[in-house]
């Protein structure tokens, strides 16, 4: 930063310099010479003799040149001398017969040009006072041509020059102070702010993620911070989480694991010849091989759902087709393990969701209902129409939840601690059915009383429904 305002400060200071000095001269030269083509130019507009003297006069006058009009032979036809005895064209013309008038319009005419301006050397006139010489010709009712000679003095820049030169040296002085000066300002404001955030990003990198960026100075700059620290606590949220999984899942893995093992060796050291023994081991063994593989499939489903890897495949569907297959897988349970689930629904209603996910929710929720139920063994689901929207519950009378603990039903891997023993869980069911209902935009809950039982519901929408207002 600071590299670049010194560039810029000595970038408009060699411009400067350049002007003032290099080009100030030939600026300057340059203006004469068209202000004295100009008045040339007015003068060639005047036609006759008359008007032609009483031009000549008024524009030596108001520009303080001194101007001869000849005719193609150098003889004077009009002559006005404002700069008295240090005009070299007055005098030309009063002590050297015009020859220097003549050197002039023979210059022009060699030049081949319209115009030309001389600059006379010391040996024409006075060394002291600079001149500067315009030469051009007019054509004069087609007959005749005239010569126009302008003479202006060229005002000795020397003086002026020493006194730019002087406060130049200011500038330059102020201006590379002035520049130091904000850029200390700027990188106080911007640079050191961004430095400190890299600072913190590298401590940041290294795994420290309890680290806060910090800013102070330009609006940006705070905006990047607040953006970091979003990005931060997003990601020490995801290796938190990373780290829980990681437990999570090797804790539940050992266990089942433990337990296959240790119950096989009992079979092969202790129960191989003791059938009745042995069928109780096989059992255990049959048992936990269950909840490991649905663990592993449900780490499976949800890691799937989380990573957006399973997309929505939303349809139509009849809610009372959906609901009676559902209950047809029960049926056994119904007849063999004296279980009451049934379905109460209103008029049928066709839904869009995905139907394999919605499968998967109820399929979770009544499961965990049975697992959950209380002695009666009744799971009741209810289909409820309402406006744009079918509110499906899944309701038994088992235990209930308590309501601190109601909170952290839906979380993965979490299991109430007074949890059934003999229920194969895995902690996963519900957070599975959270993603996927999530993923759907469909309001869900669950109230429970305790000792009374539990009402799991959903809603799902209609097509071309209103959305539930909960
Ligand atoms: P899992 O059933 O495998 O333990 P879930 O995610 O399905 O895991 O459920 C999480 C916890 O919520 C269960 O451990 C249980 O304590 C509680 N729960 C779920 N459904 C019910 C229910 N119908 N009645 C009582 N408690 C329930």
């Amino acid at each position: 930063m600071w590299m670049s305002f010194m560039l810029f400060a000595t970038i408009i200071l060699v411009l400067l310099w350049l002007f003032q000095f290099v080009f100030l001269e030939s600026y300057y030269e340059t203006m004469k010479i068209r202000d004295m083509s100009r008045a040339a130019q007015q003068i060639s507009k005047k036609a006759d003799y008359s008007g032609l003297g009483v031009a000549v006069r008024k524009i030596a006058f108001d520009n303080s040149f001194s101007v001869v009009v000849t005719d193609s032979q150098c003889n004077v036809i009009v002559a006005e001398n404002t700069m008295g005895s240090y005009s070299i064209l007055g005098n030309d013309i009063s002590y050297n017969y015009n020859r220097y008038i003549y050197s002039l319009r023979n210059k022009l005419i060699d030049s081949g040009k319209s115009s030309i301006s001389v600059k006379p050397t010391s040996r024409d006139g006075d060394d002291e006072i600079q001149k500067m010489m315009f030469v051009t010709s007019m054509d004069y009712e087609n007959k005749d041509v005239l010569y126009i000679f302008i003479e202006a003095s060229v005002e000795p820049i020397d003086a002026t020059a020493t006194i730019i030169k002087q406060q130049l040296i200011y500038i330059t002085i102020i201006l590379f102070e002035l520049a130091f000066i904000i850029t200390m300002f700027l990188s106080k404001r911007i640079a050191q702010p961004i430095a400190s955030l890299t600072a913190t990003a590298e401590e940041f990198a290294k795994g420290n993620y309890s680290v806060k960026f910090e800013s102070s100075g330009y609006s940006e700059v705070k905006q990047l911070s607040d953006v970091l620290n979003n990005a931060g606590e997003e990601i020490s949220k995801v290796s938190e989480l990373r780290r829980e999984l990681v437990a999570n899942v090797s804790h539940d893995l050992r266990t089942p694991l433990t337990i296959i093992k240790s119950y096989a060796e009992m079979i092969r050291d202790i129960s191989g010849e003791n059938p009745k023994k042995r069928e109780e081991h096989l059992e255990v063994i049959i048992n936990e091989s269950d909840r490991l593989s649905n663990l592993v499939n449900g780490i499976l489903e949800l890691s799937k759902l989380e990573s957006s890897e399973r997309e929505l495949v939303p349809k139509p569907f009849s809610v009372h087709e959906k609901l009676s297959e559902v209950m047809a897988r029960y049926r056994l349970l119904n007849e063999n393990e004296g279980y009451n689930i049934h379905f109460e629904g209103d008029e049928d209603a066709v839904c869009v969701a995905d139907i394999q996910m919605i499968d998967q929710v109820l399929y979770n929720l009544i499961n965990n209902a049975v697992n959950y139920c209380g002695d009666d063994k009744e799971v009741i689901v209810t289909q409820k129409n309402g406006e744009g929207f079918v509110r499906i519950e899944i309701c038994d009378h088992g235990s209930g939840i308590e309501e601190e603990l109601l909170p952290h039903i839906f979380d993965r891997y979490y299991r109430a601690p007074k949890a059934k023993r003999d229920v194969i869980g895995t902690g996963l069911g519900l957070s599975i059915v959270k993603e996927i209902l999530k993923k759907h935009g469909f309001p869900f809950g669950v109230s429970s009383v305790l000792g009374e039982g539990s009402v799991f519901w959903f809603e799902m929408k209609m097509p071309d429904g209103e959305d539930s207002e909960e």
